[in-house]
C-alpha cells in the first residue's frame, strides 16, 4: 500500500480533547478530555465505557467526521491535520446502524463501495470479501433477502472494500442476540488473523473480554484504565458480600453508606469490595457494630459487570 515502513502504532493519540456546548448552550463541556493512548499494529483493542463516555466522538475524529478542539492524532503514521484524505485510505468504518440498500446485491454493494473510493474494477478485491465473510453464496441475493447476521457480515464488507489495514467496529453487536454476537467475534478474529488492526467500541465486556487484547475505559471523556484483558480482570479484583438482614437497613446508617452499600428488594446487603484492602470478616465486623443484625451472609467473585461498574463508578 506505501513504501512508508509499518508503523508500530496503528493509532497514536496524544492529549485529544472536544469540547461541546452544554444542551442549554449556556457552558461546555468535555466530550473527549485530553485522551493519550496507542493502539499497536495488528492488534484488537477494545474502547469500553457508558453511553456518553465519547466513544463515538474518538471514532468521528478519527474518520474525519468531528473536528477535534486539540491535541494530536496519528493514524498509520500519519497526521490527522495534514493528511486527512490518506487517512480515509487506512481507516475502514462499520458502523452502528444496517445502512445497506435492499435493493442491492451484496456483490452490487461492495462494487458500489469500491467505486466511490475510486478504485478501478479490475482492482477490486469483491470476490475475496465475500469469501472472507462467508457471503460468497448470497453474492447475488437482494440484500433485503439477508439474514440478519449476513447483513452485520455486509457491513463489515463494505468497510473492507479498499483494504484498510484498520479497521474500526463501532458497538458492532449492540441489539444482537448472542448466537450472531459469536459469529461475528468468529469473523473479527479471522479479519485480524489476516493483519487487520481492530478497534471495537462497545459497552458489552464480555465482548471485549472474548475478542480484545487490550481494552481501554472511557468514562466521561476521560481515559480511566488501559490495560491488557487479562491484568485489568485481574487487578480490579473485586468481590461481593451479600448479607441477609433481619429488617431492613437504614440506608442512613453511616456505615452503610461509608462501605457504599445497596439494599435490595429482599433488605439484603450487598458491599463490593477489594480483597486485596478488605476482607469479608472485617466487613461483616463493621457492619453488625453499626446495629445491623445479620442472620446470614454469602461472597461471591466479580461479575464482569462488578469490574467495569468499580471503574466507572457507576454504582
Ligand atoms: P458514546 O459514543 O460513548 O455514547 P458520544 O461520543 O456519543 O458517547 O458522546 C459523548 C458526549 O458528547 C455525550 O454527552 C453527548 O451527548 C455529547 N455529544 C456528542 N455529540 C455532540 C454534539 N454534536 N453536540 C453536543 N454534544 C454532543
Amino acid at each position: 500500500m506505501t513504501e512508508k515502513k509499518l508503523p508500530d502504532n496503528a493509532i497514536d493519540i496524544k492529549d485529544l480533547s472536544k469540547q461541546y456546548k452544554s444542551p442549554d448552550g449556556k457552558s461546555s463541556f468535555y466530550a473527549l478530555d485530553s485522551v493519550s493512548l496507542n493502539i499497536p499494529r495488528g492488534s484488537i483493542f477494545g474502547l469500553l465505557g457508558p453511553n456518553g463516555a465519547g466513544k463515538s466522538t474518538f471514532i468521528n475524529i478519527l474518520a474525519g467526521l468531528t473536528i477535534k478542539t486539540s491535541g494530536k492524532a496519528m493514524v498509520w503514521g500519519y497526521d490527522i491535520d495534514k493528511n486527512p484524505r490518506t487517512i480515509r485510505s487506512y481507516l475502514g468504518i462499520v458502523p452502528q446502524e444496517l445502512n445497506i440498500d435492499p435493493f442491492f446485491t451484496p456483490k452490487e454493494t461492495l462494487n458500489l463501495q469500491a467505486g466511490m473510493y475510486g478504485i478501478w474494477p479490475k482492482e477490486r478485491i469483491t470476490q475475496e470479501i465475500l469469501r472472507v465473510l462467508d457471503l460468497e453464496d448470497k453474492a447475488d441475493a437482494y440484500a433485503r433477502e439477508l439474514s440478519g447476521g449476513m447483513r452485520r457480515r455486509l457491513l463489515v464488507a463494505k468497510a473492507m472494500v479498499h483494504r484498510p489495514p484498520i479497521l474500526i467496529l463501532d458497538e458492532p453487536t449492540a441489539g444482537v442476540d448472542i448466537e450472531l454476537r459469536k459469529q461475528l467475534w468468529s469473523y473479527v478474529r479471522k479479519l485480524n488473523e489476516y493483519g487487520t488492526t481492530i478497534i471495537l467500541t462497545t459497552h458489552y465486556l464480555e465482548e471485549a473480554e472474548e475478542l480484545c487484547e487490550t481494552i481501554a475505559i472511557l468514562d466521561k471523556g476521560k481515559i480511566v484504565r488501559c490495560a491488557s484483558t487479562k491484568e485489568l480482570l485481574e487487578d480490579v479484583e473485586s468481590k461481593t458480600i451479600i448479607l441477609k438482614t433481619s429488617e431492613k437497613p437504614n440506608p442512613k446508617n453511616a456505615v452503610i453508606s461509608q462501605l457504599g452499600a445497596s439494599i435490595d428488594a429482599d433488605n439484603n446487603l450487598k458491599i463490593n469490595y477489594n480483597p486485596k484492602i478488605d476482607n469479608s470478616r472485617k466487613i461483616l465486623e463493621m457492619v453488625e457494630n453499626s446495629g445491623v443484625s445479620v442472620v446470614d451472609f454469602e461472597v461471591v467473585g466479580a461479575s464482569l459487570e462488578t469490574v467495569f461498574l468499580s471503574i466507572t463508578s457507576r454504582k
